[in-house]
C-alpha cells in the first residue's frame, strides 16, 4: 500500500471536485482511499510521497491517435482536407518506411512524459502492435478497416481477422483489442456489414471517423465534389456514395461506438449519436489544420453529449501531447469562461474518456485504477486553468500503481 499527495487533487468527476492537501492511498490493483493527506499517513503505507506546488489528476487518456504516422514532419499538406488526403495517398509508403519504429518509440516516451497513461491507437497496418503492447501504456488497440473495392472485400476481411488475432495475443489488463471502421466514404458495404457482425459477436470497442470534412458531407449528401474526383484520380473508377448519413448511423444500434470528429454533424445527427449511446471524440488541432473548423461545443451541450478530447495522429498534429491540445483549445474556443472551459477540456481527457470504456479509469475515486499524473502548478484558485497554462510535461506518472521512469531510457 502506497500514498501520494499534493497541494491539489483533481478528482475529475461530474462536479469537478477539488481536494486540498490531499492524498491517494493505493495498491497495484486500485485506489483504496482518497482523503486528507495527514489522515491517510496514519494508515501506515509502505511508501509515501508528497508533491509540493503540484496538482494530481488521473493519468490522461488520449483515445484517438495514429502512432503509425509518427514520421510526418513537413511531409503532409495542411489547410485543406482534400489536399491533405491527396498527400496521404501519395506519401503513405514513404511515411511507413525508414525509421518508423524509432519515431514511434519517441512518441510513446513523449506520451508518457506529457502525463498520458491510456491511449486509443488506430492501427492501419499493425506496425505499432508490439511497440504499444510492450509499452507501459494502457491501450485500446483499434485494428482499422478500409477498402472500397467489392473484389477486395474478402481479402480485406481476412487481413482484418489476422490483425485482430495478432493483437489478441497481447490482450491483458492493459491491452484491449478493438476494431475501427475508417469512414463512411472508404469502406464497402459488404466489408462494413462483416465488420459490424464481428464487432457484435466479439463484443469489441469500435471507432469510426465520421463527418470530419465538408467534402465528406457533400459526397454523402449530394454525390459530388472532391470525392467524385478522388475515386477517379486514385482508383480509376466512378463511384457512388455507399450510404446516406442516416442509414450509416442507423447501422450502429447496440454498438455504442466512438464517432471521431463529427465537425459537419448537425443537431439531429448528434442527437442520433447520443441516442445510440455513441461517444464523440474531438481533436481540435487536427480539425483546425485540416478543416479550419472546431466542434460546436454548445450544440453538444444542447443534446447532452460530453465530448472526449484527443490529439489524432502526427498525420494532422505536431505532437501527441494532450496538454498542448487542451491549451490550444483553451485559446481557440473564445467566448467561454476560461475556468469553466478548462474543466470541460480536462474532463474530456479524464472522466468522460474513462466512462466511455468498461474500465474504471479517468477519475480519482476508491475502486478506480491506480493511474495518476502529477504536474507542477503554482495556483491558489482557478486550478484547472492554471494547470492547462503551466503544465508542459508531467512531474510524475503512475500506471497500475507503479511510477513510470520519465527520464532516461525506458
Ligand atoms: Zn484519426
Amino acid at each position: 500500500m502506497q500514498l501520494i499527495g499534493a497541494d491539489f487533487l483533481l478528482i475529475c468527476d461530474e462536479k469537478f471536485e477539488i481536494l486540498k492537501n490531499a492524498g491517494i492511498l493505493f495498491d497495484k490493483e486500485q485506489i483504496l482511499e482518497i482523503g486528507e493527506y495527514n489522515e491517510l499517513v496514519k494508515k501506515s503505507p509502505q511508501n509515501t510521497q508528497y508533491y509540493k506546488q503540484s496538482v494530481i489528476t488521473p493519468a490522461l487518456c488520449n483515445l484517438h491517435l495514429h502512432l503509425e504516422f509518427a514520421q510526418n514532419k513537413g511531409i503532409l499538406n495542411f489547410g485543406n482536407f482534400g489536399r491533405w488526403l491527396d498527400s496521404i495517398i501519395v506519401n503513405r509508403d514513404l511515411l511507413m518506411s525508414g525509421n518508423l519504429e524509432k519515431e514511434m518509440q519517441k512518441d510513446i516516451k513523449h506520451l508518457l512524459q506529457s502525463g498520458i497513461g491510456f491511449v486509443g491507437a488506430i492501427s492501419s497496418y499493425g506496425y505499432d502492435l508490439e511497440i504499444l503492447a510492450h509499452s507501459p501504456l494502457r491501450v485500446l488497440y483499434f485494428n482499422e478497416v478500409i477498402g472500397s473495392k467489392a473484389e477486395m472485400v474478402e481479402a480485406l476481411y481476412q487481413n482484418t481477422l489476422m490483425r485482430l488475432n495478432a493483437s489478441r495475443e497481447f490482450a491483458s489488463e492493459r491491452f484491449f483489442p478493438a476494431l475501427a471502421i475508417h469512414s463512411p466514404y472508404s469502406v464497402h458495404p459488404m466489408l462494413f456489414s462483416e465488420i459490424l457482425t464481428l464487432t457484435k459477436q466479439e463484443n469489441l470497442p469500435l471507432s469510426i471517423h465520421f463527418l470530419e470534412s465538408y467534402e465528406e458531407r457533400e459526397w454523402l449528401e449530394h454525390k459530388r465534389g472532391y470525392f467524385r474526383d478522388f475515386f477517379k484520380k486514385f482508383f480509376h473508377t466512378t463511384m457512388q456514395p455507399f450510404y446516406s448519413i442516416e442509414a450509416f448511423l442507423d447501422s450502429f444500434k447496440e454498438l455504442q461506438p466512438y464517432f471521431v470528429h463529427c465537425l459537419q454533424a448537425n443537431k439531429d445527427e448528434l442527437q442520433k449519436i447520443k441516442n445510440l449511446g455513441g461517444r464523440l471524440i474531438s481533436c481540435p488541432k487536427s480539425n483546425r489544420l485540416l478543416n479550419n473548423t472546431l466542434l460546436d461545443l454548445s450544440l453538444c451541450q444542447e443534446v447532452g453529449i460530453s465530448p472526449i478530447f484527443a490529439t489524432d495522429g502526427k498525420s494532422s498534429n505536431d505532437t501527441l501531447s494532450l496538454l498542448d491540445e487542451l491549451r490550444v483549445a483553451l485559446y481557440a474556443y473564445k467566448g467561454y469562461d476560461l475556468e469553466e472551459l478548462a474543466k470541460i477540456l480536462l474532463l474530456g481527457v479524464t472522466y468522460y474518456a474513462g466512462k466511455s470504456c468498461n474500465i474504471k479509469i479517468g477519475s480519482l475515486q476508491a475502486g478506480y485504477k491506480p493511474d495518476f499524473a502529477v504536474f507542477k502548478v503554482e495556483a491558489r484558485e482557478q486550478i484547472a486553468l492554471s494547470l492547462l497554462l503551466q503544465a508542459k510535461t508531467a512531474e510524475a506518472l503512475y500506471i497500475a500503481g507503479e511510477e513510470i521512469n520519465l527520464r532516461g531510457d525506458m
